[in-house]
């Protein structure tokens, strides 16, 4: 749902500006330095981008799914690592307290994280327990008007810069199941709490995780999302469901930007005499690559605008997810065959692209996880 198109059009452009003239010079500086450039990340808080999905009632912008989808297909025409800037805040660090957080919680820590004042992370990985994420480890035992945190968590997305972490832990340790989990909003300052080393990853440099050990971490109570035990792996499945289609999104907007760069350089490369665009051999990778991103963009819209129906999108969001994220590598690994010798050199930046979106397929659950959901929800329907 588009609610104001004009408005919604003249924040299009602002981004796509924001994009050319400000992302994509400064692409080569954040793969070499690994740093995105302070001041991009302040233009980011300027333009609200931190609050995408917070309401206005809480100072963000309060887009709906389908204009958050259109907005990302155009903020991410660059590297992914500028969007994981924004990513964790605007998904589980602010949709969790908005989804199931009390009053006092929504009105304390929606308008800091919708001006980026705050950011968050999201921390539910942890070393033994990765896809099965009801099965985790770390404990919260509540101690009156404290619960006491112990555990680790796992390649977590921006800890290094969070204010705050979304932590599920277990209240409950008797039931090791999801319902033994809880969601906290945890400052990331309270004493016991240590990070570990950056993590040397394959691709998306400027976006950082790393470990995050809890050693009798003090929250207080006030700080349990919901203000009831039990309810954190649903607030985590719940919002992690709406960032199947936001990761999607994500994908359609890189791949385009991949599928643009390849079709440019093939107009131009000339070899047997001509541009190697006329090859129907070149123009049928760059077909199935344009189909593909189409059918991904699509099927985004659908969901997202399912979602804002207020339709249950369970199995679209994870069908988004799935197959906008294989389509981005085989567009990626594509646009590297076109480039032909330069796809494999850095200078072109195709080969970054190929590093850096071969992520998309494996976190917030991989490939194989979407599939799980998508057939048991199938197999569930057939039966009802
Ligand atoms: C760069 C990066 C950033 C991340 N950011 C965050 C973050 O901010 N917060 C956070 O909490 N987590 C984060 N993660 C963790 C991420 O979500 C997990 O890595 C992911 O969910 C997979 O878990 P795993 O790595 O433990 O793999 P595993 O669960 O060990 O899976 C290994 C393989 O087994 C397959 N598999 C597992 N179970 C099944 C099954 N039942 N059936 C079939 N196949 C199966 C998987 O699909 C995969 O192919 C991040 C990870 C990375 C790499």
């Amino acid at each position: 749902m588009i609610r104001d198109p004009e408005t919604f059009e003249a924040l299009l452009d602002s981004v796509r500006r924001f994009v050319r003239e400000r992302l994509v010079p400064a692409e080569n500086e954040v793969a070499e330095t690994d740093e995105i450039p302070a001041d991009i990340v302040q233009e980011m808080r300027e333009m609200g981008l931190f609050g995408l999905t917070i309401p206005e009632a809480y100072g963000g912008l309060e887009l709906t799914m389908e204009e958050e989808s259109r907005l990302l297909f155009e903020l991410c025409k660059t590297s992914p690592a500028f969007r994981s800037v924004i990513g964790t805040t605007v998904g589980i660090g602010s949709q969790g307290i908005l989804m199931d957080g009390t009053e006092e919680q929504k009105a304390y820590y929606l308008p800091k994280l919708a001006t980026g004042e705050l950011s968050a992370s999201f921390a539910l990985t942890e070393p033994d327990v990765g896809s099965d994420a009801a099965s985790l480890r770390t404990t919260a035992i509540n101690d009156g008007d404290h619960y006491i945190v112990n555990g680790t968590k796992r390649y977590i997305t921006n800890a290094p810069h969070s204010k705050i972490f979304t932590l599920m832990a277990r209240t409950n340790p008797a039931d090791k199941g999801a319902g033994g989990v809880s969601a906290f909003i945890v400052d990331a300052q309270s004493p016991g709490i240590s990070l570990g080393k950056n993590d040397k990853k394959m691709g998306q440099k400027g976006a950082h995780t790393c470990d995050v050990m809890f050693d009798n971490v003090r929250v207080p109570a006030a700080n349990l999302i919901g203000d009831k035990e039990g309810q954190g792996f649903k607030t985590a499945m719940k919002v992690l469901e709406k960032g199947r289609i936001h990761l999607a999104a994500v994908c359609v907007g890189v791949a385009q930007r991949i599928l643009d760069d390849a079709l440019r350089y093939a107009i131009d490369r000339k070899q047997f005499g001509q541009s190697i665009a006329e090859f129907q051999l070149v123009q049928a990778m760059l077909a199935d690559s344009k189909a593909e991103v189409y059918a991904a963009e699509c099927m985004v819209i659908d969901a997202a605008r399912k979602r804002d129906e207020g339709r249950s999108v369970s199995t679209e969001a994870s069908c988004c997810k799935m197959f906008a994220s294989e389509m981005c590598g085989r567009v990626a690994d594509r646009a590297v065959q076109i480039l032909g010798g330069a796809g494999y050199l850095s200078e072109y930046g195709i080969e970054r692209f190929y590093r850096d979106v071969r992520l998309f397929r494996l976190y917030e659950g991989t490939t194989q996880i979407q599939q799980i959901i998508i057939g048991r929800n199938m197999v569930r329907e057939a039966r009802a």
